[in-house]
């Protein structure tokens, strides 16, 4: 083996608690990062069934006083965070503040970026400070400190320290990113994610996998991320298809759960792939969701990087599937990619770009808008030529 320097660096939030029913905590975990607590809600369920009332009195049990901010249903656009940012910063946020996202990764998203925009104030408008798109504004004053409570099993947005914005005159999907608006506390409670409907877990625990394939495979791998990704599989992979059809899966919801955190730390220090690539694009061109977008893609995604990546994907394979030692690397290959292209149909995620909206008309659009940074990562340098083929054929 030739020598390779180690160097590294690795983030992750500064406490992560897991349990079946342990939202009950969010209150004296919360007291521990301030008094008064701005709740994003990311979903009308969730006030419905009552947990968001539960949350309010559990933080007011321990003292900390909660304003309700609007609840959003669609990821988050431009628009969104600036509307709820003028609503924060008339509070005059500062000490003693801090944000408790309720949701999926587009509730956490969100907070991420209202944690962002309530103490950095030279613009009105979070579009500033996004990648390649505005001002190329920097955060100069420390986030609010957030307390992430997902209800999803998939993007892992509570171990992340991008915040994914949206918007679609002009089109882009764009990251605000700065290690600090990783959350603080990440806890998760997978007895949330029961009431998941099944097209959601199939398509948010397919994105789960998507991340922990990608960032193990990425061109900024790194060695922390690597081994947890190895783990977040051999949970997932047996448990996505329970999760789907016995929604009440307790085994399976913790599986997925876990997965999908670690899924969040993995990508968070060691990116992504063209799979998050052509996925940013779907979801501005044609409003596929992230975690449909991905699953989409990961198949084609590894047979991509399938000659750049064998060692590592026989590996995976090896570890995760039981191939024999003395299989070649090829056919440890192949079997772990059909292993994920039955796992797909078994979730029902479709298999081409045109059972989800896509007309070949867009393919340009979608080549150009692909190049993000999760397209940095790619194992393999693809040109827009080589792009479009791999898109056109899916379609
Ligand atoms: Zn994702």
């Amino acid at each position: 083996m030739s020598y390779a320097p180690l160097s590294y660096e690795f983030v992750a939030p500064r406490q992560i608690a897991f349990g079946w029913g342990r939202r009950t905590d969010v209150g004296a975990l919360a007291r521990t990062l301030g008094r008064r607590a701005f709740v994003v809600c990311g979903a009308p369920a969730l006030i419905e069934s009552g947990i968001i009332a539960e949350i309010g009195d559990w933080l007011r049990a321990e003292q900390v006083e909660s304003i309700l901010l609007e609840t959003i249903v669609h990821e988050p656009e431009v628009a969104d965070v600036d509307r709820l940012s003028d609503v924060v910063r008339r509070h005059r946020p500062g000490p003693g503040d801090l944000l408790v996202g309720v949701g999926g990764g587009a509730a956490l998203d969100l907070s991420k970026a209202l944690a962002a925009m309530a103490t950095n104030t030279a613009s009105p408008t979070v579009r500033d400070y996004l990648e390649n798109v505005g001002r190329g504004l920097k955060l100069t004053a420390a986030p609010l400190p957030l307390l992430a409570l997902p209800t999803t099993a998939g993007t892992g947005a509570e171990a992340t320290r991008n915040a994914v914005i949206s918007s679609y005159d002009p089109p882009f999907k764009k990251s605000l990113r700065d290690t600090r608006i990783l959350p603080q506390i990440a806890l998760l409670d997978p007895e949330l994610t029961v009431s998941v409907p099944p097209s959601t877990t199939a398509a948010s625990g397919m994105d789960a996998i998507t991340q922990l394939l990608e960032s193990y495979l990425s061109r900024k791998a790194q060695p922390i991320p690597q081994a947890l990704a190895v783990e977040g599989l051999e949970l997932a992979l047996p448990a996505i298809v329970e999760a789907v059809h016995d929604p009440s899966s307790r085994r399976a919801r913790e599986s997925m759960a876990h997965a999908a955190l670690l899924s969040g730390i993995c990508l968070a220090n060691s990116g992504l792939g063209m799979a998050h690539g052509v996925a940013a694009a779907l979801g501005v061109h044609c409003r596929v969701p992230h975690g449909l977008a991905c699953a989409v893609m990961l198949p084609a995604a590894l047979r991509v990087n399938r000659q750049v990546r064998q060692a590592q994907m026989a590996r995976l394979s090896h570890a995760l599937l039981g191939v024999s030692d003395s299989a070649s690397p090829e056919t440890a290959v192949e079997t772990l990619i059909e292993r994920i292209e039955t796992l797909c149909r078994a979730v029902g995620i479709p298999q081409r770009l045109g059972q989800i909206g896509v007309r070949p008309e867009q393919i340009p659009d979608l080549v150009r808008d692909s190049r993000g940074s999760s397209m940095s990562g790619n194992p393999r340098e693809l040109s827009d030529d080589a792009l479009a083929e791999i898109l056109e054929q899916m379609l």
